[in-house]
C-alpha cells in the first residue's frame, strides 16, 4: 500500500522518468510482491504510463523493462495487449523488426485481441516490419487489411496512407508502375483531404518509381514539387528525401557535380534525423556517383559506410542493394573474387526476401483481394440495388401516399367545391326566388297599393254609387211619386174624361138621330167624324184607364188557373174571332197555374190574342198558345200568322202610344203592348216577340213558377 502510493506520487510529479533508474524501479516493484492483485494491476498500469513516456524520451531499453515489468506483474490480458504493442513499438524504433513483429503478433492473441479499439493501429506496424523484414506479402496482406477497415469505416486519411504503404511494398520490389497506380491514388486522396504531410510523401515515391522507370523530366517534376512542399511545411525528412531524389534525378542526367551537393545537404539532414535507411540509400547514391566517375575506392569506402548502417540494422532489402553496388565496383576492378563473394550475398539475401513462392503468394493475395474488393463492391452495389429498390419502393409509396393526398385533396375540393357550388346555387336559388319573392312583394305592394288605390277608387265610386243611388232613389222617389200623380192624373183625367166625351157621344148620336134628315151630305159626313173620334176617343180613355190601373191598382195575389184565364179570353173575344174567321189553339190540355192577378192574366191573354188576330193581314188568322215548363217559369207563347214586325221595331212596340200602321190599316191606341209588359213586370216576368215579317209573330211571356 505505502509503495503504490509512493508510485503515484512518483507519476504525478511526473518525476519517474527523470529519477528513477531501472533497477530503482525493479526494487521498488519487487517491494511490493506482497500486495494484492488490484494493486498489481495498478501498478502495471503506472508503469505502462511510465514505459510510454520513457519511449518518447528515446530510453528504449528503459521503456523496455516498464512494458515487460507489466506483462509480469499483471495477468489482466488488456493491459498484457497495450504491453506487447508498446514493447513491438519500442523495438521497431530499434529498427529490430523481427523482435518488433513477435511482440506485435503477441497482441493478436484471441485473449487480448478484443482489447484494441482499432485493429488497424496494430496491423499497420505490423504490416511494416513485414515490410523490413522483405516479407512483402505478409505486409501487403496487412496493409489490405488496414485498408478494408478504413474502406468500411470511410476514413480517407487511412486509406491513403495504406494506398500509399502498399505503393511502398510494390516499390521495393522493383515493381515501379504498380507502385506508381497505388501512389497515385494516395495523391488523389491526400489531395482531397488537403493532408500536405501526406502529399508530399506521395510526391516523393511518385518522383522515386519515374525515376526508377527512366523518366527522369517526369521524375524531377515530382521530386521538385515534394521538395517545395516539403519545404513549405518544414518537414525535415521529406526535404531530406526530396532533395535525395532530386540528386538521383541529376545522376541520371550525369550532372555529378549537382547531384552530389544536393546528397550532402540530404545527408546531413537524415544523420541528423537518424535516419538510417536514408543514410544507407543517400550512400549508396554517392557510392554509383563516384563509380560512374570511375572513383572506385571512394565508392567502395561509401559502400562500407552504408553497408556499416545496414548490418547494423538489418535492412536486408538495403544490404540486397549494397551486395550489388559491390558486384559492379569489384567487377570494373577485376576482383572477380569479391565482386562472386557480394554477388552470392546478394543472391542470398534477394532469395530469402523474395522467392517464386512469396510473389506467387502475393499475387493470390492480391488477387484474393481484388475478388473481395470486387465482391465488396458488388455487395454494396446490391445494397445499393436494394437500397435503390427500396428507395424506388419508399419514392412509389410517396408517389402513391402523395397521389392519394392528391387524390383526397382533390375529393375534398371537389365535395368543398360541390357544397360551395350547391350553397352557390341554394344561395343563387334563394336570392331568385328572394328576387321573385320580393318582386312578387313588390308586385304585392303594387297591387296593394293599386287594390287600395282601387278601393279607394271603388269607395269613392261607391260614394259616388251611393250618391247617384241615392239620386236615383230619390228620382225614383220622385217618378214613384210622379209616377203615382200620373197614373192618379191618368185615372182622374180618363174617368174624368170619359164623362162629358160619353155626353159627346150621347149629344152627338141623339143629334145623328134626331136631325140627321135635317143635315146636308157634308154634315152629315163630319157628324160621322164625330162620332168616330168619339168613340175612339172612348177607346183611348179606356185603354189609358186600364193602363194606369195596371200600374198602379193594388194587385189581389192568387194562384191563377190560366185554363181559366183563357177560357175567359176565348169567351170575351168570341164576337172577334167569329168576325175574323180565326182560330185559336191551345195546345196544351192543362195550363199551369201561376201566382198573381186573374184580371191583369185576361187583360193580357186577352191584349196578345186579340192583336194575333188584327194584325192577321190577308190570311185567316191563326193564333197558337204553348206553354212550356222550364226550371223556374212557365213559357208561354202566343204564335199568330199575322203580318210580322220588323227587327227594329220588335223592342219599341211595348213603348206607350207605338204603332205601326195609322188607323186607316189598323185600329188601335198603342197603348196594349205598354199595358201587357206592365202586368208581365208586376208578376215578376218578362216578355219579348221573336217575328218574321209576313210569316207571323210569336210573343213569349216568362211567369215563375208556383213556389213548391
Ligand atoms: P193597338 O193594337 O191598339 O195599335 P198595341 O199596343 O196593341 O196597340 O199594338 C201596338 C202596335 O203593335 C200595333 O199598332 C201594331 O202595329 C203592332 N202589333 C201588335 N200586335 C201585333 C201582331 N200580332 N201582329 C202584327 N203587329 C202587331
Amino acid at each position: 500500500m505505502h509503495c503504490s502510493y509512493k508510485i503515484k506520487l512518483l507519476l504525478l510529479l511526473g518525476l519517474i522518468p527523470i529519477c528513477l533508474p531501472a533497477t530503482n524501479l525493479d526494487s521498488l516493484v519487487r517491494s511490493i510482491n506482497e500486495t494484492d492483485k488490484v494493486e498489481l494491476e495498478e501498478i502495471a498500469s503506472n508503469l505502462l504510463s511510465v514505459g510510454k513516456i520513457q519511449l518518447k524520451q528515446k530510453n528504449h531499453n528503459a521503456a523496455l523493462k516498464s512494458f515487460t515489468k507489466v506483462i509480469e506483474y499483471t495477468h489482466r490480458s488488456s493491459l498484457h495487449a497495450e504491453a506487447y504493442f508498446q514493447i513491438g513499438k519500442t523495438y521497431q524504433k530499434l529498427e529490430q523488426h523481427k523482435l518488433a513483429l513477435e511482440n506485435y503478433l503477441e497482441t493478436l492473441r484471441p485473449q487480448l485481441i478484443q482489447h484494441h479499439k482499432n485493429i488497424a493501429q496494430v496491423y499497420t506496424p505490423i504490416a511494416n516490419s513485414y515490410l523490413a523484414l522483405g516479407e512483402y506479402e505478409k505486409a501487403y496482406d496487412y496493409q489490405i487489411r488496414v485498408l478494408e477497415i478504413a474502406e468500411n469505416n470511410g476514413v480517407l486519411k487511412q486509406q491513403g496512407k495504406v494506398l500509399y504503404e502498399i505503393g511502398t511494398i510494390f516499390y521495393y520490389q522493383d515493381k515501379f508502375p504498380e507502385a506508381l497506380t497505388y501512389y497515385k491514388k494516395s495523391l488523389v486522396l491526400c489531395e482531397q483531404l488537403k493532408n500536405n504531410q501526406l502529399i508530399s510523401t506521395c510526391l516523393g515515391a511518385m518522383g522515386s518509381c519515374y525515376g526508377q522507370l527512366g523518366e527522369i523530366e517526369q521524375s524531377l517534376h515530382y521530386n521538385q514539387r515534394y521538395l517545395a512542399l516539403a519545404q513549405q511545411v518544414n518537414y525535415q525528412p521529406g526535404i531530406a528525401y526530396g532533395l535525395h531524389n532530386i540528386a538521383s534525378n541529376y545522376v541520371s542526367q550525369t550532372k555529378y557535380g549537382i547531384a552530389m551537393q544536393t546528397l550532402e545537404r540530404s545527408l546531413s539532414l537524415k544523420k541528423e534525423l537518424n535516419d538510417k535507411w536514408g543514410m544507407i540509400s543517400g550512400l549508396e547514391l554517392i557510392a554509383e556517383i563516384y563509380t560512374n566517375q570511375h572513383q572506385l575506392d571512394l565508392a567502395l569506402t561509401t559502400l562500407d559506410k552504408a553497408l556499416a548502417i545496414a548490418l547494423e540494422i538489418n535492412a536486408k532489402p538495403r544490404l540486397q542493394d549494397l551486395h550489388k553496388a559491390y558486384v559492379d565496383i569489384y567487377s570494373i576492378k577485376g576482383d572477380y573474387k569479391k565482386a562472386y563473394q557480394h554477388l552470392k550475398s546478394h543472391i542470398d539475401i534477394k532469395d530469402s526476401i523474395i522467392n517464386a513462392e512469396s510473389l506467387e503468394e502475393m499475387a493470390d493475395r492480391k488477387s484474393r483481394y481484388e475478388i473481395h474488393k470486387r465482391e465488396t463492391e458488388i455487395l454494396s452495389l446490391k445494397k445499393d440495388k436494394t437500397l435503390l429498390e427500396k428507395d424506388q419502393q419508399i419514392d412509389l409509396l410517396y408517389k402513391i401516399s402523395f397521389g392519394i393526398i392528391i387524390f383526397l385533396l382533390a375529393v375534398i375540393i371537389g365535395i368543398f367545391y360541390n357544397r360551395y357550388r350547391l350553397q352557390r346555387q341554394n344561395f343563387d336559388l334563394l336570392e331568385d326566388k328572394n328576387e321573385q319573392i320580393r318582386l312578387k312583394n313588390e308586385a304585392l305592394q303594387q297591387a296593394n297599393a293599386n287594390q287600395l288605390e282601387i278601393t279607394h277608387l271603388l269607395a269613392e265610386k261607391n260614394e259616388l254609387l251611393n250618391h247617384h243611388n241615392a239620386q236615383i232613389e230619390k228620382s225614383n222617389q220622385r217618378l214613384s211619386a210622379m209616377n203615382l200623380e200620373l197614373q192618379h192624373f191618368t185615372s182622374v183625367a180618363s174617368h174624368d174624361l170619359k164623362e162629358p166625351l160619353r155626353m159627346i157621344g150621347s149629344y152627338t148620336s141623339i143629334l145623328k138621330r134626331r136631325y140627321i134628315k135635317n143635315l146636308d151630305v157634308s154634315a152629315q159626313e163630319f157628324m160621322g167624324y164625330i162620332t168616330d173620334a168619339t168613340a175612339r176617343m172612348q177607346a183611348l180613355l179606356d185603354d189609358l184607364l186600364s193602363y194606369s190601373r195596371a200600374g198602379s191598382q193594388r194587385m189581389e195575389m192568387e194562384q191563377v188557373d190560366l185554363n181559366d184565364t183563357l177560357t175567359i179570353v176565348h169567351a170575351n173575344l168570341h164576337h172577334q174571332l167569329l168576325d175574323a174567321g180565326a182560330t185559336l189553339k191551345v195546345y196544351n190540355e192543362n195550363l199551369p197555374a201561376i201566382q198573381g192577378s186573374s184580371t191583369q192574366m185576361i187583360q193580357l191573354f186577352q191584349n196578345l190574342v186579340s192583336n194575333g188576330v188584327k194584325f192577321s193581314g190577308e190570311r185567316k188568322p191563326v193564333v197558337q198558345i204553348k206553354c212550356t215548363e222550364q226550371a223556374r217559369t212557365h213559357l208561354i207563347q202566343i204564335k199568330d200568322n199575322g203580318i210580322g214586325i220588323p227587327l227594329e221595331y220588335q223592342d219599341k212596340i211595348f213603348e206607350m202610344f207605338q204603332r205601326l200602321h195609322n188607323h186607316n190599316e189598323y185600329e188601335g191606341t198603342g197603348i196594349g203592348l205598354a199595358t201587357c209588359k206592365k202586368i208581365v213586370e208586376r208578376h215578376a216576368g218578362k216578355i219579348w216577340v221573336d217575328s218574321i215579317v209576313g210569316q207571323g209573330s210569336t210573343f213569349n211571356i216568362e211567369l215563375p213558377k208556383l213556389a213548391a
